[in-house]
């Protein structure tokens, strides 16, 4: 660790911390340790957190105070993980329609911190939680960064698909040593711009959503350019899906490994761990269930549904939380990386296709969700392109609906895609599930081209 290093990890993260009342600094010396645990200690933290949860939610929170009565259940039958079956599975749906009574009543207004969420199947979701539960996501997220080598301090670029205009964040990025560059089209005259303000940085890490990435390592293949990025240590990539065939693109142009990472709303980061064999939730977080349904059983690869109990958000707390994402479970052993977390081979059901327009343009899923996931009065979207000058944009909508947000929205994506298309915003009653049962968000017909 380089003296920068330990001054960003022990002096600027606590003093940080102190201005924006969280607590990240604890949560990362903690989390760096109980990285090591045993698989017992993960299990006895896990049931002590649960037992507490379960206790507060009966308690304080109108939903599962309910839920509890009508089963005749009380916090005390649910002592372990394994008697979390006695419960139901929680959908988005019902955590929706139950809005106000999801929320715990011994939290004051000014002591919740607002998240949304859009997940990868575009239902925009708004919640509440703690200073204490983003806290230690935050922490998790630095330390799965830490699993690729990074460490507080050091140099990276954020290539984002959102401007960055508050304030905050951006003292923020200068405090962390971070070069945000943002485009929210993916189109070639930003993405050069985006390529020669990396090499100029010249970075350590790389972090963006893998379709942008694969879409400026072609840029660079195309141009023949001799890419340097000689700093450059790893690129850690979230969001949807990372398939085998882009990641090797994008590790072929930029010469280092790919540390991929999922995450949702309730749920720990997964991460994949150094040696690359197993992503790893961050099992402190939340407790991950993996079950099986119509759609793992039809499917050759046999992935499992993916379930989970957020241990720290008291305020809008998520218990057998249905993601709707699935994954392929690795081997049950301890990995070779010496962690003895679940290990997880592989990240599914966050697949999306990419549009494309007449002029180039590339459309992928986070720019429609990271939109919509501030529209309150849109429940689910959907997303078709049909012809290659045709794009419908399908949303189910709730009571706050009204003609005013649809001209807005109309508005708003006939100007951000452009003029080569036609635009279509419906509201429609229904988004019919794929015949395995998947949602798909982005739907391109397979007969318009990705390329020139
Ligand atoms: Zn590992």
């Amino acid at each position: 660790m380089s003296i920068n290093n330990f001054i960003s990890e022990n002096l600027i993260l606590p003093l940080s911390d102190l201005a924006t009342d969280r607590r990240i600094y604890k949560y990362l010396k903690f989390l760096n340790k109980s990285q090591f645990w045993t698989r017992e200690q993960i299990d006895d933290y896990q049931n002590e957190k649960l037992r507490l949860l379960l206790h507060h939610a009966y308690t304080n929170v109108p939903f599962y105070n309910e839920l509890f009565k009508d089963l005749r259940l009380k916090p005390e039958d649910i002592q372990t993980k394994e008697d979390l079956l006695k419960l139901p599975i929680i959908t988005k749906d019902m955590l929706k329609l139950n809005k106000s009574k999801h929320l715990a009543t011994n939290y004051k207004k000014k002591d919740l911190v607002f998240s949304s969420s859009s997940g990868s199947t575009a239902e925009p979701f708004q919640f509440y939680t703690t200073r204490d539960s983003a806290s230690i996501s935050r922490a998790s997220a630095i330390r799965s960064w830490y699993w690729m080598g990074y460490q507080l301090g050091d140099k990276y670029v954020k290539v984002s698909m959102n401007s960055r205009n508050n304030l905050i964040k951006k003292i923020q990025d200068y405090v962390n040593n971070c070069i945000y560059l943002s485009s929210n089209q993916i189109v070639s005259s930003e993405f050069t711009r985006i390529g020669n303000e990396i090499q100029k940085g010249n970075p350590k890490f790389i972090r963006c959503y893998p379709i942008p990435l694969q879409f400026l390592a072609q840029m660079i293949k195309k141009e023949n350019q001799n890419y340097l990025a000689s700093d450059l240590v790893a690129i850690n990539t979230t969001g949807s899906t990372l398939h085998d065939d882009v990641r090797k693109e994008i590790e072929e142009v930029f010469r280092v490994k790919i540390f991929d990472a999922y995450s949702c709303e309730g749920g720990s980061v997964f991460a994949q761990c150094p040696t690359h064999e197993n992503y790893h939730p961050g099992e402190e977080s939340a407790i991950s269930e993996f079950i099986e349904d119509n759609v793992t059983l039809s499917d050759p690869e046999r992935p499992y549904r993916h379930i989970t109990t957020d241990l720290h958000n008291y305020a809008s707390p998520f218990i057998r939380y249905d993601t709707q994402d699935y994954i392929v479970l690795g081997e049950d052993k301890t990995c070779s990386c010496g962690r003895n977390y679940q290990n997880i081979k592989r990240i599914k059901g966050r697949d999306s296709d990419i549009l494309r327009t007449p002029s180039g343009k590339l459309l992928i899923v986070e720019n429609f969700v990271a939109y919509f996931q501030y529209v309150s009065e849109v429940d689910q979207i959907q997303v078709i392109q049909d012809k290659e000058n045709e794009i419908t944009i399908n949303l189910i909508v709730n009571r706050a609906f009204n003609s005013e947000v649809h001209h807005k929205l109309s508005t708003y994506w006939s100007n951000y895609i452009g003029s080569d298309v036609i635009v279509t915003v419906e509201v429609v009653e229904e988004i019919k599930l794929t015949p395995t049962g998947k949602r798909r968000t982005v739907i391109r017909n397979p007969n318009i081209s990705l390329n020139d």
